[in-house]
């Protein structure tokens, strides 16, 4: 994956969470205490602002710089666990120029090991890591069998949007939402939500990509 790839990406990203803006705000309004829209945009916004200079970057010095100013800028529990995730992937792509899809893999699923191993949860304690976890795993499965960019974008996709909506009959186990107990039931969770609307992005993003569309 190129540079350019990912930044556009990342431009990408920032367009479905601003358009999804009034959806994050009401779950985190609903089982939190209503600034993930705020963290999660003002993070964008970060990232925004760095595309311009790091068009001559490697993969892995966006992704460090990224995660390095979004550690000092974004609060939360999502600013530290977003940040490691950057982190994590700039630190698996290290003097890798373009990494095929292997690496950037191996890189996603580093990301995703850094917010499990910093936020100390996993699969089933109604956070992010409920739509992360499936997509690194589901990734690997599609990447080492081989699969067409089209098959992985639309299955990861399809994967999200299930996972997210199953966080829904969960009880919170870690973050503000734990304090709800079974009140969170019934509502999605917000981190959940704000990957599902990122993964799907990028998914569209690359299959139009591959389509020429
Ligand atoms: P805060 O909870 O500090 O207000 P945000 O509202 O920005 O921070 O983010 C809340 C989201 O962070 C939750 O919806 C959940 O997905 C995620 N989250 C909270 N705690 C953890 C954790 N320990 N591990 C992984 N994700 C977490
Ligand atoms: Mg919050």
């Amino acid at each position: 994956m190129k540079t350019s790839t990912i930044i556009e990406s990342l431009h990408v990203v920032q367009k479905a969470i601003l358009d999804n803006e009034s959806e994050i705000e009401k779950l985190d309004r609903a089982i939190g205490d209503g600034d993930h829209f705020i963290n999660v945009s003002r993070g964008c916004e970060v990232i925004a602002a760095l595309a311009p200079g790091m068009h001559n970057d490697t993969p892995a010095q966006v992704f460090q710089k990224i995660g390095m100013k979004l550690l000092s800028t974004i609060g939360g529990a999502s600013g530290p666990l977003i940040s490691s995730f950057f982190l994590s992937m700039g630190k698996s792509l290290e003097g890798i120029a373009e990494p095929d899809r292997v690496q950037f893999t191996a890189a996603f699923m580093a990301g995703v090991e850094a917010i499990k191993s910093r936020g100390k949860a996993d699969v089933g304690d109604k956070t992010m890591l409920d739509v992360l976890i499936p997509t690194a795993r589901l990734l690997q499965a599609l990447t080492s069998e081989e699969a067409s960019l089209l098959h992985i974008c639309k299955s990861l996709k399809d994967d999200a949007s299930t996972n997210m909506e199953a966080t829904k009959n969960m009880i919170a186990t870690k973050g503000r939402a734990h304090f709800l107990g079974e009140r969170a039931l019934g509502h999605v969770d917000p981190g959940s939500k704000t990957c599902q609307v990122a993964i799907s992005a990028v998914c569209d993003y690359l299959s139009a990509s591959v389509k020429g569309a």
